[in-house]
């Protein structure tokens, strides 16, 4: 398949601002290319692509970044800022997309969704999050009804916020050779993602302190305010901040830990460092909520708590740390390799295609 992948306009590949989309779109670019298809790869200008991607033509557009929909309040009507990257992207989409099979959206947006009736060369869509907006909800729910195999979703506790009836679920998929597996951990434990109150930070920072050890975090600040709150509400030198890393750096230092928290305070859609703490052989304590919930197995790779329950999770991590750290990268190798990942993907957009 000849297969135009349209990034996400939040921010360019490689700077952190798209989040755990920059991440995916790198491991369904480099799977997809390595089973010989054929990729493109339309972004913001200044985006870079990973080595394993090299094969793939980059396209670039520049304008306006998109405000993330998961800062605004639920009735918030679509916003479009003068000179948006959005809308250039999808003019140069729909300028090229008679080179292509398929047009693969990853932006969480409402203008792609809505162009899906209007394309000549079929468009769709990896939704990378769960329901935070009416005016979403609405034109996903309209994707949804005239097709719904142009959905797919990351995991099914991400979908159910859709009310599909048998919704499309393809997971995701990471480079095995980009996650070196560490067999000892130094007495800390991780945290990773954007440093944002849906991200629930300052849950993994109270275990830490109850815990008496460190919580290095790895991390885009999205919010300042709120990352100074969270480092204000327990005692010095609990919070290890490191800051945003490339992967390569951010993987060597993950795998030193003895346990991965994660505490999402929303319907996270997957959780792309759940499973990359498990590719380094970090074991994952987390929220019985949303993605995580689901690709943690209690005793396999972690151990979970029901959702904000504090002490709970402090338990939780005692448990994930008696994982086997083995066990945890073969389940990686096994559920959520990009190998694994780009079969489904092709799976899926061949039934797009066909
Ligand atoms: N990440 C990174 N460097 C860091 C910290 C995080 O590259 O220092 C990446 C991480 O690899 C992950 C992404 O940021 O793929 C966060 O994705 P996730 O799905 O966990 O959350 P999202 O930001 O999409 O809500």
């Amino acid at each position: 398949m000849r297969v135009l992948v349209v990034s996400t306009p939040v921010g360019a590949l490689g700077s952190g601002r798209g989040g755990g989309v920059e991440v995916t779109a790198i491991g369904l670019v480099a799977g997809l290319l390595a089973r010989g298809h054929q990729v493109a790869v339309l972004a913001a200008a200044g985006s870079v692509l990973a080595p394993s991607c090299a094969g793939a033509e980059l396209l670039t557009a520049a304008g306006a970044p998109q405000p993330s929909w998961q800062h605004r309040p639920r009735s918030m009507p679509i916003e479009i800022p003068a000179g948006a990257l959005l809308p250039r992207l999808w003019d140069r989409a729909l300028e090229e997309q008679g080179r292509f099979d398929v047009l693969l959206n990853l932006a969480y947006d409402w203008l792609p969704f809505w162009l899906t009736r209007h394309t000549a060369t079929p468009v769709a869509h990896l939704v990378s999050m769960g329901s935070v907006a009416e005016a979403m909800d609405e034109v996903i729910a309209s994707v949804a009804r005239w097709r719904p195999r142009r959905l797919a979703f990351h995991t099914a506790a991400q979908a159910a916020d859709f009310a599909l009836p048998a919704p499309v679920i393809v997971g995701n998929g990471f480079d095995p050779a980009a996650y070196a597996f560490a067999d000892q951990a130094e007495p800390v434990l991780g945290w990773a993602g954007r440093i944002a109150p849906e991200k629930g930070l300052e849950d993994a920072a109270w275990v830490a302190q109850r815990l008496g050890l460190p919580l290095r975090v790895w991390g885009l600040r999205e919010d300042e305010a709120y990352a100074a709150a969270v480092e204000a509400s327990v005692p010095p030198g609990t919070l290890q901040w490191r800051g945003f890393l490339p992967t390569a750096a951010f993987q060597a230092e993950l795998g030193a830990c003895q346990v991965l928290l994660n505490t999402p305070k929303w319907n996270e859609a997957f959780g792309n460092v759940v499973v990359e703490a498990m590719a380094c052989g970090v074991p994952v304590a987390a929220y019985a909520r949303g993605g995580p919930g689901e690709l943690v197995v209690e005793g396999e790779n972690g151990a979970l708590a029901p959702a904000d329950d504090l002490e709970a999770l402090a338990r939780a991590v005692g448990r994930a740390a008696r994982v086997s750290r083995h066990r945890c990268r073969q389940m990686f190798e096994r559920h959520h390799s990009m190998a694994a990942f780009s079969e489904r993907i092709e799976a899926w957009l061949e039934e797009v295609v066909g």
